[in-house]
Formats: C-alpha cells, sequence, structure tokens
C-alpha cells in the first residue's frame, strides 16, 4: 500500500527500517543524530526505478525520514515522542518481536519459551505504544509477577523514554497492588497476617489442621473454586466475621472486591499488558477479562512449560481459554533464545521434551559456552559444602572477600553473578549456613518460617498500627502477639480506640491509655510515631527489639529490612510482596555483591550467569508431600524454569539417590557426572540437620 502511495523509495525505505537495516551515525555537541537508510549510489539507483514506475515529479524529493529526525522536539504537555528512539529499540528486536511490539490487533498473545524476550518485548510495546502511537500513559496498565518485577519495568521504560514523559501515570504492579488502587481503603490482611489469624480460630476450635493448607482451602472456596480440600464451614464463617469485625480484607478479598466492582474499566485499562500469563489463576483471568472489555489492546505473554503455581488455580491451558473467549486473538511466538548457551538449551530442552506436546525447539541465539555439569554428592550436606567450596574457587578464592574487594579478579566470578536454586526452604537454609560458614555473603529471597513467629508479626503489627491508627486488625495483633496482651483485653481495647477515632479524637498515647492499651504500648506508640518517618526501617525494628524484646527473631527481620529506605514501603511489600520481594541479606559485606539464594518458583523471570540447581534427588524433586502424589509434570516445569535461567554456566547438583529427572537429560551428561567430594569431618556440623 505504502509503496502505490508514496513509491518504491518510501517502501524500501520503511521495510529497511523495520528490520533494522539502517545506519547510525551518532550525533556530537548537541546535534542530533542520525538514521540513514540508504548509501547515496543505491538512493539514485532506487529514484531512477522511481522514474520508471512513473511518480510524479513532485515527489521525487519527498522528504527522508531523517529530515524529520533532525528537527528539534517541541516542548508540549502530550507525551513527546522522540524520533528515532524506539526506532533504535525496534532495530534490536528479531522479526516476531517487531510484529508483537507494533501490532495493531485488539488482543495479542505472545507464547514462548523461556528467553526469548517476551518481557523484553513488554517493555518495548509499552515505549512504542507511547512514543510511535502517542498512547498516553495513564492508558496503560502492565500486570507484572512481582513487585521487583514492576519496579524494574518502570525503571527500564523510565530510563528508555527519557526525562521527556513522565510515568507517574501509568499503572505498573502485580493484580494485587493494581487491584488495592482500585478500591477504596481498608485494612489488608496479608498472608501472615491471615495465617495468625486462622492459627487462633483453630486453636478455639479445638482443631489441630495445618494453618497452611486450611488457608489454602480457603482460598479456594473463596475464588469458586473446586476445593481439593474441604474446608469446615463453621470455620470458614467464623473466619470471614473475623475479617468483618475488623474492617479488613484479605489478599483473595482484594482481587475479588476489585471484580465486583460495576463501574466500566477505567481509562488506565485501555491498553492492558500481562506477564507471565501462564500462572494467572481463574480469578485473575476474570479480571483481565473486565479490564480489557471495550479496552483498546490486550497483550498477554507467556510461556505454558513455564507455568509453576497449579496449586494456586494457573492453568497451562490458559492460552487455549484465551482463544476460546477472543476469537480475534492473534497468537504469535518467538522461537529465538537470547538468554543461555546452546548447552544449557539443549539439556533445559530434553527435560521439558519429557512433557507431552513433543519436543519445543529453542535456537540459541548465543555461541557455544560452557558445558553443562552435573554433579552428584554423598548427602545433602556434603551438596552443600560443595556448592560452597565451588563458589569460593569461581570467585577467585574467598580471601578476596575478606580483603575488602568488591570486584572479582580477571576471569572469576562476582558473587552476584551467582544464583543457587532449590526445590524447598528447608534445602536453601543448609546452603545459606554452608556459604556463611565459608564467608560468602549471600541474599536469601522469599517468605520464610521466622517471619511467622509471635514477635515479628507483634513487632509488625506495631510498626502497622503506628502508620495508621485505622487499623484495627494491626492493633489487636500488635497487642496480643507484640505485647502480650489478652484476646478479650485487645478486643476491648481496640473497639474503644475505634470509637475514640470516630468521634474525631486524634490518636495519640492519651487515647490509648484510655483504651485500656498498656502504658508501655502507648509509650511506644508516641516514640514510635514520631520517628517513623525519619528513621531506617532497620534501624527502627533494631530499636524496638533492644528495647522490648525478641531480638533474635527481630534480627532476621531487621536483616530483611535493609534492603528498604521507609517503614511504610516494608510493611507493604510483607504484605503484598510475593517470594521474589523478599530479601534477606545473610553475611557481612553482602552489599558489594552476594550469591542469591532462592526457591526455583522466586526465580521466575530472572537470569544469572552462573546458576545451580541443587537438590536433584529423589523425593525433592519431584518434591514428595505427606498431602498426596507429587504433580510430576509441574515439578518437571519447575526444574526447566530454575535450568533456562544460567546464561552461561548451570551446574546441576543432587546426592543419592537420584532424581529421576536426571535420566531425562542428555546421556552424556549423566555419563559425565562428577562425584562431590566427601566434606572433611571437622567441617561436618551435625546440628545442622
Ligand atoms: P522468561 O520466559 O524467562 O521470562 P523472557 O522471554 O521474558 O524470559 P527476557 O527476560 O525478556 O526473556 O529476555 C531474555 C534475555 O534475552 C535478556 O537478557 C534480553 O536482554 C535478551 N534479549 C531479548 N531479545 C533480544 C534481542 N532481540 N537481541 C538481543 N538480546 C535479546
Ligand atoms: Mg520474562
Amino acid at each position: 500500500a505504502l509503496e502505490r502511495v508514496a513509491g518504491p523509495l518510501a517502501a524500501e525505505a520503511i521495510r529497511r527500517l523495520r528490520a533494522g537495516r539502517v545506519r547510525r551515525i551518532p550525533g556530537y555537541d548537541g546535534e542530533f543524530g542520525r538514521i540513514e537508510l540508504f548509501d547515496p549510489a543505491e538512493r539514485e539507483k532506487l529514484l531512477g526505478q522511481t522514474a520508471l514506475f512513473g511518480l510524479p515529479a513532485g515527489r521525487r524529493g519527498a522528504k527522508a525520514p531523517q529530515a524529520q529526525a533532525e528537527r528539534p522536539p517541541k516542548k508540549k504537555e502530550k507525551p513527546q515522542p522522540r524520533p528515532g528512539q524506539t526506532l533504535e529499540g525496534l532495530a534490536s528486536l528479531n522479526e516476531g518481536q517487531r510484529l508483537a511490539v507494533m501490532s495493531e490487533a485488539p488482543a495479542i498473545a505472545v507464547i514462548a519459551g523461556p528467553g526469548t524476550g517476551k518481557t523484553g518485548t513488554l517493555v518495548a510495546r509499552i515505549a512504542y505504544l507511547i512514543e510511535e502511537r502517542g498512547v498516553s500513559p495513564e492508558e496503560i496498565t502492565a500486570v507484572t509477577f512481582t513487585n521487583q518485577a514492576a519496579a524494574e519495568m518502570r525503571a527500564r521504560l523510565g530510563a528508555r523514554l527519557g526525562d521527556g514523559i513522565s510515568l507517574d501515570g501509568m499503572t505498573i504492579g502485580t493484580f494485587h497492588a493494581v487491584c488495592l488502587g482500585l478500591l477504596d481503603k481498608k485494612a489488608l490482611l496479608g498472608q501472615s497476617e491471615q495465617l495468625a489469624l486462622l492459627r487462633e480460630l483453630l486453636r478455639a476450635a479445638g482443631s489441630d489442621a495445618d494453618p497452611k493448607k486450611t488457608l489454602r482451602a480457603i482460598s479456594e472456596k473463596k475464588c469458586g473454586g473446586s476445593a481439593r480440600e474441604p474446608v469446615d464451614e463453621g470455620l470458614y464463617a467464623a473466619y470471614c466475621a473475623r475479617l468483618a469485625a475488623l474492617g479488613a480484607r484479605d489478599l483473595d478479598d482484594l482481587l475479588l472486591d476489585a471484580l465486583a466492582l460495576s463501574d466500566a474499566p477505567p481509562r488506565r485499562f485501555s491498553h492492558l499488558l500481562v506477564d507471565e500469563f501462564q500462572d494467572v489463576n481463574a480469578v485473575q483471568r476474570r479480571l483481565i477479562r473486565k479490564w480489557s472489555a471495550g479496552g483498546k489492546g490486550l497483550f498477554v505473554i507467556g510461556d505454558p512449560d513455564q507455568s509453576i503455581y497449579g496449586f494456586r488455580g494457573a492453568s497451562a491451558d490458559c492460552f487455549a481459554e484465551l482463544e476460546r473467549d477472543l476469537p480475534a486473538l492473534v497468537t504469535i511466538t518467538l522461537g529465538e533464545n537470547y538468554r543461555s548457551s546452546p548447552e544449557i538449551l539443549a539439556a533445559a530442552g530434553a527435560l521439558i521434551g519429557h512433557n507431552p506436546g513433543g519436543r519445543r525447539p529453542l535456537k540459541a541465539a548465543r555461541g557455544p559456552g560452557a558445558q553443562v555439569r552435573l554433579v552428584g554428592a554423598e548427602s545433602a550436606f556434603a551438596e552443600a559444602v560443595f556448592i560452597a567450596a565451588e563458589i569460593g574457587r569461581m570467585a577467585g578464592g574467598v580471601d578476596m572477600l575478606s580483603a575488602g574487594k568488591a570486584q572479582a579478579a580477571d576471569g572469576a566470578r562476582a558473587f552476584s553473578e551467582i544464583a543457587v536454586l532449590a526445590r524447598t526452604r528447608r534445602q536453601l537454609e543448609l546452603i545459606e549456613s554452608c556459604l556463611l560458614h565459608n564467608d560468602i555473603p549471600c541474599v536469601v529471597s522469599g517468605r520464610e518460617d521466622a517471619l511467622e513467629s509471635d514477635a515479628v508479626q507483634g513487632a509488625l503489627a506495631f510498626f502497622r498500627f503506628v502508620r495508621e491508627p485505622g487499623d484495627a486488625a494491626a492493633l489487636q495483633t500488635a497487642l496480643v502477639q507484640g505485647f502480650g496482651c489478652g484476646r478479650a483485653e485487645a478486643e476491648a481495647a481496640q473497639s474503644a480506640v475505634r470509637a475514640g477515632l470516630t468521634q474525631g479524637a486524634r490518636p495519640d498515647a492519651a487515647l490509648l491509655l484510655a483504651a485500656g492499651c498498656p502504658k508501655v504500648f502507648a509509650a511506644a506508640w508516641a516514640e514510635y510515631a514520631e520517628l517513623m518517618g525519619r528513621e531506617s526501617p532497620q534501624r527502627l525494628i533494631e530499636r524496638f527489639a533492644a528495647a522490648l524484646g525478641g531480638q533474635a527473631a527481630l534480627s532476621r527481620l531487621a536483616d530483611m529490612a535493609v534492603f528498604f529506605r521507609e517503614m511504610g514501603a516494608f510493611l507493604d511489600a510483607l504484605t503484598l510482596g510475593e517470594e521474589a520481594d523478599l530479601l534477606r541479606a545473610a553475611g557481612k559485606g553482602y552489599a558489594s555483591g552476594a550469591v542469591r539464594l532462592m526457591t526455583l518458583h522466586g526465580a521466575k523471570g530472572l537470569e544469572f550467569p552462573v546458576v545451580f540447581c541443587a537438590g536433584l534427588s529423589e523425593g525433592s524433586l519431584p518434591l514428595v508431600r505427606q498431602d498426596g502424589p507429587a504433580d510430576v509434570e509441574e515439578e518437571r516445569r519447575l526444574l526447566f524454569v530454575g535450568m533456562t535461567r544460567a546464561r552461561e554456566e548451570l551446574i546441576l547438583t543432587g546426592f543419592a539417590p537420584d532424581s529421576p529427572f536426571l535420566s531425562e537429560l542428555p546421556g552424556a551428561l549423566l555419563a559425565g557426572r562428577e562425584r562431590a567430594k566427601r566434606p572433611a569431618p571437622q567441617v561436618r556440623q551435625m546440628s545442622l540437620f
């Protein structure tokens, strides 16, 4: 069509631009750079053809795109496109990615394997919408799987779009965060608080049911799922009644209340983009349908082979479901993996090929690299000792840390280039202690059991209440778990505080005392209300622990708080954070680079130059649970996710007996298996078990 209207020169120019076949001439001293599409000789030749095709004479000298690019950008309020910028970005995309970025279809699904640039494509599309299609950032919502991914996406876009465009109005966040932004304000119970509440209800009912399982069952029931685990009706009613009495929502209510909103989807959903679509659950899928109805564009990306949240109601055939719902859906696939070496892809591909669906072609864009290593140890402890020793060796000897060097020596790895992944947090604990034994600093991601202790929950509730005196649930928990009050006493104090506040009283120590809160509580409230905005969350927690006890439990919390500058952000992360959002610094010197320890679930979407996948042993992977057989296909996907996080080096470790997945790896790997040295007897720390 272009050729008909503007002639072959313009058509060829656009074709080249799209394919990235351009010459870039950098700018200097305030001069704009230029993009050239043709050599002068080529141009002459093509212009000659134009004459041949009888283009009207006046069109001949039509301005090349570069002429426009040289015009200085005008100042205006609307998002300011910066010509050339997105195109520059587009040039580095491959054909499929560019198609996904530029497609004008109202609903697009990008289904592609790991490392094929899905997330990058989503970011490029947002930039493209803003710059080239003139979409206002207020009309865009991007849903990510973690808050950290949301923050990174915003940062990448900010860097890419430059100062001229404010992204403040754009919505980027997890489903929970996006829903929070839609609803009226109410106290929110995060997972830990939900568990605490359930523990108490179970205790009162004389039940010895597992609170975590009960919570999952309640959540399934709430979300209208087919409850795999039946939930006791009385308990369910008591749970809901308690939430209502506290005037609070739990995490499920957040999604369900957003779904129940009767208004038409607000403007921010005009363009809705969703990453990791394979892991959205049924309620989230309904939210997507609701939000995108009547919108201008839905863009979802994901990989069915990386669907690892089946237990939360995610389903690998969500793409098929979407296609049934939206017959106009355009599906784009990407086939080239830019992340991992061919060796890593071959190993990961062999594994996932054992799931139904045959072999998955994943072309490696990178050149050949190191062989994947498989290492067998005689026990979990020997495996952990091996990993620690190996990381020390890769980093050029751990002495470098004691010498205070932040940067690794030539050829050596920085600690921050290395991640150790395992199926369970338990396994990570053992590895952590071995790393610390060798003075290797690490950062552990995830929601650890220590968070559920009374001391931690009490302290956190206390800070939540200081931040938000209307948070009745926080006040109760703070009084009971942090300050040793009885439940009845706490409830009475809570309603008195509430009554006082609704009558317009100022939240202060006097009000708390009058409501029957203990003196020490009221004093602490006054002190921390003063300090909250001034001190770092780490300092606040340390101070609280020193004055009010619970030091041992709270020191872990302080190690998590170091990643936040402000208490409010830390509290929000604890309530709304996914696994990957919660980090804990372990060992001295973590600030200058640390090994990352995380579960396979928590590693989703990330990449590292060196990855250890630990615990490839029978019972650990697939993980055998007490409550039923493992979902072998999902466990295989989990290992696949873990292996495909690696860019350059992948080391698979395990101990006898072998994980059945080992026999699914390429034969050469198994044949070349290394044996970890038996740890020296004096290293053995029996207390670890
Ligand atoms: P996952 O399924 O694991 O989430 P993904 O498909 O989202 O992976 P990205 O994280 O977007 O993949 O990209 C993986 C890596 O490949 C990144 O390091 C990215 O910079 C790189 N990459 C993506 N596309 C290209 C490209 N066209 N050229 C060069 N590098 C690319
Ligand atoms: Mg991704």
